[in-house]
């Protein structure tokens, strides 16, 4: 993930304190619409993931984080699918590389998205590697 400065952390933590306001009081579906204005580049939605994780206890079960849901609910609203100001509509991981192939630049959520891919596909290799050289 790349790294963020200050006022875009500054913004992304009122966004995400606006959420937490909104989840308890307004409809899933307005709550993503309302974030898909909120947050036009598409790679702050995956920054606003880290931000929010940061501002969870983590000494808390998830039954007690969310006790206040005491109701039970219909089936959840299905979630809005994050497109990129590109467009690109394929695997997340491939975006990236059709911008290359296209020769024009790549946007920050394909980038972004191919990063984390790389980073998960090294993480594995390493972890094989790890696992090969003790199993021999
Ligand atoms: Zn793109």
């Amino acid at each position: 993930m790349d790294l963020i400065d200050d006022d875009q952390a500054e913004r992304l933590s009122r966004v995400a304190a606006q959420l937490v306001a909104r989840v308890r009081a307004e409809d899933p579906t307005a709550n993503g619409r309302w974030l898909a204005a909120e947050l036009t580049d598409h790679a702050d939605w995956f920054r606003l993931a880290f931000v929010l994780a940061a501002a969870v206890p983590a000494d808390r079960t998830w039954r007690e984080l969310t006790a206040w849901t005491v109701a039970p609910l219909g089936p959840p609203a299905p979630l809005p699918v994050p497109v990129p100001p590109c467009g690109y509509r394929g695997r997340s991981d491939a975006g990236a590389r059709d911008h290359r192939l296209r020769g024009e630049p790549i946007c920050a959520f394909c980038g972004e998205a191919e990063r984390a891919y790389n980073r998960a596909r090294k993480a594995t290799y390493r972890t094989r590697k790890r696992q090969n050289r003790t199993a021999a």
